[in-house]
């Protein structure tokens, strides 16, 4: 069977060049995703701002515009905005701020392959994401030495067969999601084969940032009763949250995944008690529990989203104090060298 070719990956970035005539073979979301806005100076437009200051600082523009509807138009502060525009604050150099602030090549026993904690393993299945988030961890990462060429994936699920106390695989990225139900379906029917592996954790901003990424192919394949299926959306602020989206997260939940959220703490979109409460009970509202709430990883051109961590626990005990217990995510960080990630404060778990 055919693996992952690079070559697919590698054109995802590119507008799909479907002729006319084939539009309706092409499901929508991935004409979607092949019609991104990379040009903020049309994103300005859109948003009826005047002035939309941004600069180029090698991770460019890219993002849905099912996504930019949820933005409010005129508001330069927007919170969903703020997440995906190139802003100038990126330029700075800040001490501490790293290009692989996760130290991610120590824990990687063969390319494509995460392995730090007991009974998990990470796979990056993809560079390619539909979005462009300027917070992410990955902004540096080396892609080109992890994508899984079809050898490459070979190798991968050779070393994950031998594995056989690893009980759940977790794909990951850029974002599993962005390849074709075909593709994923091909490398879901190797990994099922894996007799050990009994759960199937995937991890997408996909359907946040796109409508109609949840088709029939997807629901089959992760609805499979071979293993317990596990969806974690990355959802920060509850504007990204939408009707389309509590319908696909419903299809989900009817063929049986769990549909959890992991955020990360951001300034200036979500560092504060309202926001954060808005997003928990929008959440649980479309279907979806909080799971994880992460303090930013200290990744070059992203220390202008920081919250100091006294604040960070600070809003925690806010939270607790105000929301049902199971609405409440965990605060963590990741840590090199941990063998989970890391409570922020005593008592955030
Ligand atoms: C975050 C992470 C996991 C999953 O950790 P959970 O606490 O189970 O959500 C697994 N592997 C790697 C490499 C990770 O970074
Ligand atoms: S979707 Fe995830 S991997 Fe892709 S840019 Fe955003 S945070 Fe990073």
């Amino acid at each position: 069977m055919a693996g992952i070719e690079v070559a697919e990956i590698q054109a995802l970035p590119a507008p799909l060049r479907v002729p006319l005539t084939d539009l309706d073979a092409v499901p929508r979301w991935q004409q979607a995703q092949a019609d991104l806005i990379t040009d903020p100076e049309e994103l300005r437009r859109l948003l009826q701002l005047e002035h939309l200051p941004w600069a180029d600082s090698g991770f460019p523009l890219r993002v849905p515009r099912d996504y930019v509807a949820r933005m409010q138009p005129g508001d330069a502060a927007d919170p969903l905005l703020r997440q995906v525009l190139n802003s100038r604050e990126e330029l700075a150099e800040v001490a501490g701020f790293t290009t692989d602030p996760l130290a991610e090549a120590v824990h990687t026993p063969v390319p494509g392959v995460l392995h730090k904690y007991h009974g998990r393993v990470l796979l990056v299945v993809t560079g390619a994401c539909a979005v462009h988030c300027r917070y992410c961890f990955r902004r540096h990462f080396p892609y080109q030495e992890h994508l899984p060429t079809r050898d490459r994936l070979d190798e991968a699920l050779a070393w994950l067969a031998e594995q056989t106390d690893v009980s759940e695989v977790i794909l990951s990225g850029g974002d599993p999601l962005s390849l074709s139900d075909r593709r994923f379906g091909q490398l879901l029917e190797r990994l099922a084969a894996l007799p050990h592996l009994r759960r199937l954790r995937v991890h997408s901003r996909l359907p946040l940032v796109i409508h109609g990424r949840v088709t029939d192919a997807l629901l089959a394949q992760l609805g499979d009763p071979r293993w317990r299926s596990v969806l974690v959306l990355h959802a920060n602020h509850a504007h990204e949250l939408s009707p389309q989206l509590a319908d696909e997260v419903a299809a989900l939940r009817r063929v049986g995944v769990t549909v959890l959220n992991q955020a990360v703490l951001l300034r200036g979109v979500n560092d504060s008690v309202a926001a954060q409460e808005q997003l928990a009970m929008s959440l649980f509202d479309h279907g979806v529990l909080p799971y994880y709430l992460h303090q930013l990883d200290a990744v070059a051109g992203a220390a202008h989203f920081a919250v100091p961590d006294a604040d960070a626990v600070a809003l925690h005990e806010a939270l607790r104090a105000r929301l049902s217990g199971y609405l409440l995510p965990r605060l963590v960080r990741e840590l090199p060298g941990d063998h989970s990630k890391t409570p922020v404060a005593a008592g955030c778990g």
